[in-house]
Parts: C-alpha cells; structure tokens; sequence
C-alpha cells in the first residue's frame, strides 16, 4: 500500500478541502484546562468548567462569525459541552457550516538525553479515542510537536522522533476518520535570524513529509500548520513581505502540492502581525498549489478576552470584536485585508510567552 485508502479516503479528502477553503480558516479554541487557566488568571477570572464553557459559547455563537471559519479545534471538555440554552456546541457548528476539530495530544515531556528539547505524548490510545471522537462529531485533528532554535538545537534526534510521531499520529487518525492537522511548532524563542528559522523549517518540514510518506499517510487528506519564518523573538522584527517570501519559499521546497492547506499557527505573533503576515504571503504572486490560511489561538482570542473580563455585560462587545478579527483573517486568506481591523485595545500587543505550552 503506497497510502491510506480505506472506508474514510473520500471523506478526509473532501474534509481537508473543505478546511482550507479560501476566505475561511480555523479557530484554535483547545486550551487545555491549565493552559486556559492562565490566560483567565490575566482577566482575573476563575478557571471553573462553566466560565470555560460560558468563553467557548461568547466565541462560538458571535454574530456573524461562522463564515469565516470552516473549523474549530476543541479541547476534550468542549466537545461535550453546550450552550446556556442546551444545544451541542458540535450542532451549533455544524449547522453553521464549520467542522469540529479535537486536539488529541497529551502533551509534551523531555526527550532524555538532549539539551532540553521534547517529544509528544498520547499515541498509546489513540485509535480508540479517534473513535470517540468522531463518534462526538469531531471531522479534524490535532496534534502539536515542539521545536526549538538553540547554536546546537534541534537535534537531529528532536526532529526524527518528532516527525515519526506525527507521522504515526496521523496514520491513526485517517485510519479513524479524522483529518490529522500535523503540527511542528518551532518556536520562536531565541535571537536567531530570519535566515536560522528558514533553515530549520526546512530541514522540519522535509522530515516530516519523509515520515509521512514513510507510514502511508494520504496527504490529500491531511493539513500542515507551520510556524511562519520570522526572526526570533529578542531579534529585530522583519517585515511583512520579508517573513512572507521566507515562509512561502520554505514551503516550495518541504511541501508537496497534494497537501490542500497549510493552517498557520500565530505563535505568539500579536493579533495585527498575525493577520498582516498571512496577507502579505496570499498578496504575493508566486508558486502556491495550496490554500494559505489561518489557525489561530491567541492571535484571535487575546482582545475578545479583554473585552470580555468574564462578565455577562461585555458578551456583545467581546463578540464584536471577535467578529472584527475573524473577518479580517478571512481578508488575509484572499490578500485583501487593508488594515485597521485591530478596533480593539490589544490588537498590536506581543503575545509571546516563552516555551509555550498548549
Ligand atoms: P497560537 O495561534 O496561539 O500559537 O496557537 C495555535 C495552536 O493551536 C498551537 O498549537
């Protein structure tokens, strides 16, 4: 067998499509319960499962969003979870047109033997809750493997065992009907150059599709969400059009052109980058046989929490304000945003934390 055909191939490859269609990306709403915790911690409100459930309904059920979204990724919790007055959140999606997506990893833990570098957790029981998931209505995957930039990093070690995890992952994933996103975040953390991330996205991106190809993976049906190449964080910014010729070049030379969209993680870029980086790369006239979009976490979430301080009263003013983020990502998938869209305190605010964790 070459790759995966089996009962799911038409339906991963019409889903992964359908997740890339321009004009419309993916919000990434998955926050684990620490991860959440934190940023609640920052608007002084308490992590209890109703005030997760209570943001997941502000953002789900704005006004006017759903058309800019083809897919929301779902912590566990969430995908059990309904709105105040008892509809499924997986209903409130469908109905909208948007495909629910769970994130399936457990996590990362150090790699031994390495200068601090890691690897992802939770392939043991996966087919089985693949299983669950689908079941629940979830039609996506995802799962995050991290990279850093060091004089020495990464090993060849961190990017062999990251890639054949993903590249398992995905495999169990199409198996179950769930389109995988394969996710090799390298981090931004450091003070390399733009040139040092581009190399090392490179080097990334081959060893995953050779893994990928190495476990039958049908890349029809699957996503890549990259980082985007930009200098590291305690280095001078590069502008728009610069990170948006590095990124896409890195992605002619890694990317096969069966893969239908690449997903952008923001990566602790602020809301603005975030959106004008994608702009610029579907601005340029080049090579692109994919569709170039958006799965952003903090980069369309950070303002509409501020906005909202977990009070009732805000809701409106939060969600119009996440409609304004969405509507000007969905620009950025066609090239068109103008500016201006930040209307909201925040939207220029660095989001970076250092080693993040998801
Ligand atoms: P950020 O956009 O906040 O980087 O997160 C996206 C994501 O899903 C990381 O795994």
């Amino acid at each position: 067998m070459s790759c995966y055909r089996g009962k799911f191939t038409d339906e991963l490859i019409k889903n992964a499509a359908y997740i890339g269609t321009p004009g419309k990306g993916i919000l990434a709403a998955d926050e684990s319960t620490g991860t959440i915790g934190k940023r609640f911690e920052s608007i002084k409100v308490e992590n209890t499962e109703d005030n997760r459930r209570a943001l997941r309904e502000l953002l789900f059920t704005a006004p006017g969003v759903l058309p800019f979204l083809s897919g929301v990724i779902l912590f566990e919790e969430t995908l059990y979870q309904k709105t105040a007055a008892g509809k499924p959140f997986v209903d409130v999606m469908k109905e909208g047109g948007v495909l629910p997506g769970i994130k399936v990893d457990k996590g990362t833990v150090e790699l031994a033997g390495t200068d601090g570098e890691t690897t992802t957790q939770g392939l043991d029981d996966l087919a089985k809750r693949c299983q669950q998931y689908y079941t629940a209505g979830a039609r996506f995957a995802k799962w995050r493997a991290v990279l850093k930039i060091g004089a020495n990093l990464p090993s060849q070690l961190a990017i062999n065992e990251n890639a054949n995890g993903l590249a398992r992952y995905a495999i169990i994933c199409q198996e179950n009907g769930l389109v995988p996103i394969v996710e090799p975040e390298i981090l931004v953390d450091g003070a390399h150059s733009i040139e040092k991330c581009a190399d090392v996205t490179e080097r990334v991106l081959a060893a995953c599709y050779k893994a990928l190809n190495d476990h039958h993976v049908l890349l029809e049906g699957t996503l890549l969400k990259p980082n985007m190449v930009t200098p590291g964080s305690d280095s001078k910014k590069a502008a728009p059009e610069v990170i948006a010729e590095y990124t896409v070049r890195a992605l002619q030379r890694t990317m096969p052109p069966a893969v239908p969209a690449v997903v952008f993680l923001s990566g602790g870029q602020s809301e603005e980058e975030a959106t004008v980086n994608l702009n610029a790369m579907n601005a340029m006239k080049t090579k692109k046989p994919w569709s170039l979009t958006f799965s952003y976490g903090r980069a369309l979430q950070q303002s509409t929490l501020k906005a909202w301080g977990g009070k009732v009263e805000n809701v409106k003013k939060a969600q119009e304000n996440f409609h304004g983020r969405c509507k000007a990502n969905s620009e950025a998938t066609l090239g068109t945003y103008k500016g201006g869209a930040a209307g909201s305190e925040g939207a220029s605010e660095s989001l970076h934390v250092k080693d993040y964790k998801y």
